[in-house]
C-alpha cells in the first residue's frame, strides 16, 4: 500500500486520485495483515485496490466527482466496495483512495470532473499514462489511467453506457462489465439504474477475474434488480481451450466510423484468435447505430429521476442565497450540477413529459428491447461478438468540444449495455502514435467466464 500511495503522489499530473487519506489506507493494511496471520485471508487480502468515486465508502469522502457532494461522507460503504474490502466477510483488500471520474459517470473522456484531483486546488482533466494530452476515456478515466500508469493494481470502475471498456481501451488495460444485476448497484450513486453496473479493471483478465470473482453475487435486500445468481469463481475457466470458439463479427461494428488504424489493430487480433483455434463467423448486429440514440433517450430520463434527490435537503450541496424552499431548491441545482450533468435532467425531463413520452421514451423502450432481441438471433451462431470497444483511439483533451460527437463515439458499446451483456476490453495493440487499442468481446448473459478465458488466451 505504501509503495502505490507514493506512485500515486509522484504521478499526480494524471489527476486520477481525487482522494487519498494515508491514515485509513494503512489502517486497513494492519486489518488486513491481521486477516492474513489468522488465515482468514482470502487470495486478495492485503492487495490494494482504489476505487471509482462513484462507490460510496466510509472513510473517504465520496462526491461523484460532482460540487453537488464534495465534501460529502457516506456512513455506509457499498456492496462492492464492502465484498471487497477488510471488514467483516470481505476479502481483505486495502483501500488506497477514490478515483476521478465524469461528474455522476456522464462523459467519456473524463473532462467533466468537478472536483480538484489530489494535488491540485480546481478540476482538471484525467490525463492519459500513454500521451499526457490525451484523454483517459470514461467516465471510469481516473480508474483506467490509475491501472495503466501502476498507481494502483486493481481497480472498479463503473459502466452504463461503456464507461469501463472504453477507458480501458483507451489505457490499454483490461476491464469487463458483468452481465446486468449480477454485482449489486446498492451504494453506487446511480446514474441510470436499469443500465448501471459495477465491475472491475484491470492489467490483465486474470486479475479482472479475480476481482469480479468477489463483486459478484446476489443482494436482494438492498438492491431490487440484483440477480439472484450465485456468485462465481470466474478463474477457473482461464486457462481453457478456445479452440472451436466461434467468434461473431458483427458487419455493423466495421463500418465507415472505425478509424483505420483502429481497424488494423482489430483485424489483427481477430487473426490472432483464429491461430489459437477460434473461428470467425460473420453476424449482423442491425440496430447498432440505433444505440446512441436509444441511449440518450433513455439514460438522461432515469438520470432526471434519479439526480431529483440532489435538492439540497437531506445532504450534499446547498445554497447559500435563496428566498424560499422552491428558490432553494433551484439555486442549489444550479450550482452544484455541471453542464453535462444539467444537459441530460433537460433531456431527461424533457423525453418523459407528456406529449413526448410515447413519441420517445417509449419508442426508445421498444427498440431497446430489438437490439436485445438481435444479440440472442446473434448467439445461435455464435459464442461471443469481438469488435473495436471504441471507433477511435483516446483523442486530444479538449478536442471533442462539442457533446454530440461524444455520444456518437459510444456506439460500440451501447449495444450490450442496453442489453444487459456482459462486455470485456482487452488490450489489442497500438494504433497510431502508439495508442492503445481495446478489443471488446460481448458474451450472452452469464458468459463473464467465457469472456475471461477468451481474452486470458489471448493475453
Ligand atoms: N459515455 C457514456 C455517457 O456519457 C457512458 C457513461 C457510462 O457508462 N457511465 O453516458
Amino acid at each position: 500500500a505504501q509503495h502505490f500511495l507514493a506512485r500515486a503522489q509522484a504521478h499526480q499530473n494524471l489527476g486520477a486520485f481525487v482522494a487519498i487519506d494515508e491514515a485509513t489506507t494503512l489502517a486497513q493494511a494492519k486489518a488486513a495483515d491481521a486477516l492474513i496471520a489468522s488465515g482468514q485471508g482470502g487470495r486478495l487480502a492485503g492487495v490494494p485496490i482504489a476505487h471509482k468515486d462513484i462507490f460510496v465508502t466510509q472513510g473517504f469522502p465520496t462526491t461523484a466527482a460532482s460540487k453537488m457532494l464534495a465534501g460529502y461522507q457516506s456512513p455506509f460503504d457499498a456492496t462492492v466496495v464492502r465484498k471487497l474490502g477488510v471488514t467483516e466477510g470481505g476479502a481483505g483488500m486495502v483501500t488506497l483512495g477514490k478515483l476521478n471520474c465524469d461528474e455522476f459517470a456522464m462523459g467519456g473522456a473524463n473532462e467533466n470532473s468537478a472536483i480538484a484531483p489530489v494535488g491540485f486546488d480546481a478540476p482538471q482533466p484525467v490525463r492519459n499514462p500513454w500521451n499526457p494530452e490525451r484523454v483517459p476515456g470514461g467516465s471510469s478515466g481516473g480508474s483506467a489511467a490509475a491501472v495503466a500508469a501502476r498507481l494502483a493494481p486493481a481497480v472498479t470502475g463503473t459502466d452504463t453506457g461503456g464507461s469501463i471498456r472504453q477507458p480501458a481501451s483507451f489505457c490499454g488495460i483490461t476491464g469487463i462489465k458483468p452481465t446486468y444485476g449480477r454485482a449489486s448497484r446498492y451504494g453506487m450513486i446511480a446514474f441510470a439504474s436499469s443500465l448501471d453496473q459495477a465491475g472491475p479493471m484491470g492489467r490483465s483478465a486474470e486479475d479482472c477475474a479475480l476481482l469480479l470473482s468477489e463483486m459478484c453475487g446476489p443482494d436482494l435486500d438492498r438492491d431490487s434488480t440484483s440477480l439472484d445468481h450465485p456468485a462465481e469463481d470466474f478463474t477457473l475457466k482461464l486457462n481453457d481451450s478456445i479452440e472451436g470458439l466461434r467468434i461473431g463479427v458483427p458487419a455493423e461494428f466495421f463500418g465507415e466510423g472505425l478509424a483505420d488504424d483502429v481497424r488494423a489493430a482489430v483485424d489483427a487480433a481477430l487473426k490472432e484468435y483464429e491461430k489459437l483455434g477460434a473461428k470467425l463467423v460473420p453476424i449482423s448486429l442491425p440496430r447498432t447505430e440505433l444505440s446512441v440514440p436509444v441511449y440518450y433517450i433513455l439514460a438522461p430520463a432515469e438520470a432526471s429521476s434519479n439526480l431529483s434527490r440532489f435538492d439540497g435537503v437531506k445532504f450534499g450541496h446547498r445554497a447559500q442565497h435563496f428566498t424560499d424552499l422552491n428558490d432553494m431548491y433551484k439555486q442549489t441545482r444550479a450550482e452544484g450540477f455541471g453542464d453535462e450533468v444539467k444537459r441530460r435532467i433537460m433531456i431527461g425531463a424533457y423525453v418523459l413529459s407528456e406529449g413526448y413520452y410515447d413519441a420517445y421514451y417509449l419508442q426508445a423502450q421498444k427498440i431497446r428491447r430489438m437490439i436485445a432481441d438481435d444479440f440472442q438471433a446473434a448467439f445461435k451462431d455464435c459464442d461471443v461478438i469481438a469488435g473495436a470497444a471504441a471507433p477511435t483511439t483516446a483523442w486530444a483533451i479538449g478536442g471533442k468540444a462539442d457533446p454530440v460527437s461524444n455520444y456518437l463515439a459510444d456506439v460500440f458499446t451501447l449495444p450490450a449495455s442496453l442489453a444487459g451483456l456482459p462486455g470485456l476490453s482487452l488490450p489489442a495493440g497500438f494504433g497510431n502514435g502508439g495508442l492503445p487499442v481495446g478489443l471488446q468481446l460481448i458474451g450472452n448473459y452469464f458468459a463473464e467466464s467465457q469472456l475471461l478465458n477468451a481474452a486470458h488466451r489471448f493475453q
